[in-house]
């Protein structure tokens, strides 16, 4: 299957040949004759399917076939749940648009919103947004949704694991009732086929392969270790193995903090990205570590959806997450697009439950290693402990229906 077969004009084709993709992934062949149809579209699919091109390659035939709106209001919204997602999807849009006559832009919060109302001035096609900066603009009378022609919601799942649900509502209240609606998520939970129920006209469902077949692409390893060892055990990994571009997982900001400053004493360039750094600060860590000026980046589950690091070769689970689903989130990030990876699980006494639920998920036996003075501790409970005292619950199932 080509691109141009899917019904692609030549600009577009262009413009995804100079990003060096031959063919299209298997959400893409599915989803874009949909959405060009002008169908609404839900779709599940996880980062690292080429989701986004899926969207936004459509979207912006869609948008360059009706040039009818010359002062350009805003015709297509896209919403992310987090910043750095927002500035990922506006450089594909940007990339992908090169050739065209389409102008767009990025908004979210924690930096000055004057830039980005003197570009919504200007005159944009497609806005790429996060729900709250959005309402707070509407809010203020800077910008208006009244000519949406295309909603996005990208991973929609985590935008209601953010609580978004009622942001969401406000917004699409804003907007024209009769538009085309895509929706994107990693997983199709009853909150998510309930709002879809909400707002989408009989939508198609398009599915990528199923998740388990992406986790097979990775080759998968644990390390069991005694708790206290773990940091050594990274470093000994990292330092020995030669690896670079190594996306670490902690459970808390905390443990984040901690571990960036033990590696970085042991001469090994590390920064955190998690939700009490500042955008500023974000952004810098992720482009320090996609240009190898960083080595390993340390982050917790949310702040790393929807970072777009192309081919990264590895990623560990310092510590084990106490939902199932999230470990498929995290390894998803190797083996991005065709690529291998290798994920590495360290894992204490009080995880093995953990670990357990995610082999049942996954389908998967994971190989067991035990490295010579990093050892497990024979003495240690196996009942697991959850250093984030208030919110998730540690019952070591898999995510449950309800809010996590
Ligand atoms: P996404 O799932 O949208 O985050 O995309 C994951 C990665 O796949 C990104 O780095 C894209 O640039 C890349 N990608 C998207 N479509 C293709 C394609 N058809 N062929 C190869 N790589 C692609």
């Amino acid at each position: 299957m080509s691109f141009k077969s899917l019904g692609l004009s030549e600009a577009l084709i262009k413009a995804v040949n100079s990003q060096g993709y031959d063919n299209p992934t298997p959400i893409q062949e599915k989803a874009i004759p949909e959405i060009l149809a002008q169908k609404d579209v839900l779709a599940s699919a996880q980062t690292g399917t080429g989701k986004t091109a899926g969207f936004t390659l459509p979207m912006l035939q869609l948008l360059d076939q009706n040039k009818s709106l010359r002062n350009r209001p805003i015709r297509a919204l896209v919403l992310t749940p987090t910043r750095e997602l927002a500035a990922q999807v506006h450089q594909n849009v940007k990339d992908y648009s090169q050739f065209l006559d389409i102008k767009s832009t990025v908004i979210f919060g924690g930096v000055n919103q004057k830039s980005q109302v003197s570009k919504i001035k200007s005159g944009i096609d497609i806005l790429i947004a996060t729900p709250g900066r959005l309402l707070d603009l509407n809010n203020q009378g800077l910008l208006s949704l009244a000519k949406i022609e295309i909603l996005v919601l990208d991973e929609a799942d985590r935008m209601l694991d953010m609580g978004f649900l009622h942001d969401l509502k406000k917004i699409m209240a804003l907007m024209p009732k009769k538009r085309q609606n895509l929706l994107f998520s990693a997983t199709f939970s009853k909150e998510i086929k309930r709002l879809a129920n909400e707002f989408m006209h009989s939508p198609v469902l398009v599915e990528a392969t199923p998740e388990n077949s992406t986790v097979d692409a990775i080759e998968q390893k644990v390390y069991r270790v005694a708790r206290p060892k773990k940091t050594d055990l990274i470093i000994k990994l990292i330092s020995e193995g030669n690896w670079s571009q190594v996306l670490v997982f902690t459970r808390t900001k905390h443990g984040a903090n901690k571990l960036v400053k033990k590696m970085s004493a042991a001469g090994i360039s590390s920064a955190a990205i998690h939700g009490n750094k500042s955008q500023a600060a974000r952004t810098k860590s992720l482009s320090g570590f996609k240009n190898g000026n960083i080595r390993v980046l340390v982050a917790t589950d949310i702040a790393s959806r929807g970072l777009d690091i192309p081919l990264l070769p590895y990623v560990v689970n310092f510590e084990i997450p106490n939902i199932s689903e999230d470990y498929v989130h995290r390894i998803g990030r190797t083996g991005r697009a065709g690529a291998s990876g290798l994920a590495i699980s360290l894992v204490s006494a009080d995880e093995t439950t953990f670990m357990k639920s995610i082999e049942k998920l996954t389908g998967n036996k994971i190989p067991v290693e035990i490295l010579p003075g990093f050892e497990p501790d024979p003495n240690a409970s196996t009942e697991p402990i959850n250093p984030q005292r208030k919110g998730r619950r540690n019952t070591g199932k898999s995510r449950p229906s309800s809010k996590k």
